[in-house]
């Protein structure tokens, strides 16, 4: 069965002091969880190791990079390669968050193949969708979305797809402040549960979590957690404030 998942992601933010302190003050809220719940951590590549030391012996919290190169080794001066994450013992990496998209032309077919490699070398793809404005304003959102999961993930099998988490995060919403109402999330993820139910079936669907993101904070997490197609969110702003975080991962379905 699938998780109910608070994932941070720091981007580019903390220095290595502050990256401490925030994953051990998070460590704090461990008790409020159980089997069903996962926290993971997105921060930035110099402090992988040191916050997986910190979180790994508490079961329920996980690191993840925020990205990862398409190629396992070679002359790729400044990337960083699957086969490195899965040697520090990272469970984790997002892969096609719009930020890479846009600021780096990362293609459908590009991620696809970064989500051939993370399964390669076992490690759980965070896969980032969701919709420019000008697509929401024109009501193409459905449409865009499922070319993205068609073109990146689609050609995975069923006991591959189960490892994915997919994270719907429309690209309007993200550092806007701006959050999907209600309706729009779960009609969202309602729809890329059907979609998975259609292309695999129930159990796989069953499997995988959706998560939403864009702009979650403390005060609009439950609500959006208590959507029935929402299994959590992917969090980043909010993510970097320890008391903000914890409330969100609070927020997780009981
Ligand atoms: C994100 O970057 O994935 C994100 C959702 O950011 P924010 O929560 O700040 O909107």
């Amino acid at each position: 069965m699938r998780k109910f998942i608070a994932a941070a992601n720091w981007k580019m933010n903390c220095t290595k002091e502050q990256a401490k302190t925030l994953a051990e003050d998070l460590l704090a809220v461990s008790h409020t969880l159980d089997k069903r719940h996962r926290v993971i951590l997105a921060v930035p590549y110099p402090y992988l190791i040191m916050v997986h030391d910190i979180v790994h012996s508490n079961e329920y919290y996980s690191v993840a990079a925020q990205n990862m190169h398409h190629e396992k080794f070679g002359a790729y001066t400044g990337e960083v390669s699957a086969p490195m994450l899965k040697s520090i013992g990272v469970e984790y990496v997002i892969l096609g968050h719009s930020e890479r998209r846009e600021q780096h032309g990362e293609t459908n077919a590009l991620i696809r193949q970064k989500i051939d490699l993370a399964m390669e070398y076992g490690i759980k793809p965070i896969f980032c969708c969701g919709e420019p404005l000008e697509v929401r304003e024109r009501g193409e959102q459905n449409e865009y979305v499922m070319n993205q999961l068609q073109e990146s993930l689609f050609h995975l099998d069923g006991a591959h797809m189960k490892k994915v988490v997919i994270a719907y995060e429309p690209i309007w919403a993200i550092g806007t402040g701006k959050t999907a109402t209600i309706d729009q999330a779960q009609e969202m993820h309602f729809m890329i549960r059907s979609k998975l139910i259609k292309q695999y079936d129930e159990n796989v669907a069953n499997s995988v979590s959706i998560l939403y993101g864009g702009s979650v904070k403390a005060d609009n997490a439950e609500a959006l957690f208590n959507c029935p197609s929402v299994d959590g969110g992917l969090v980043g702003g909010a993510s970097l404030i320890a008391a903000d975080f914890e409330k969100i991962i609070e927020g997780l379905k009981r």
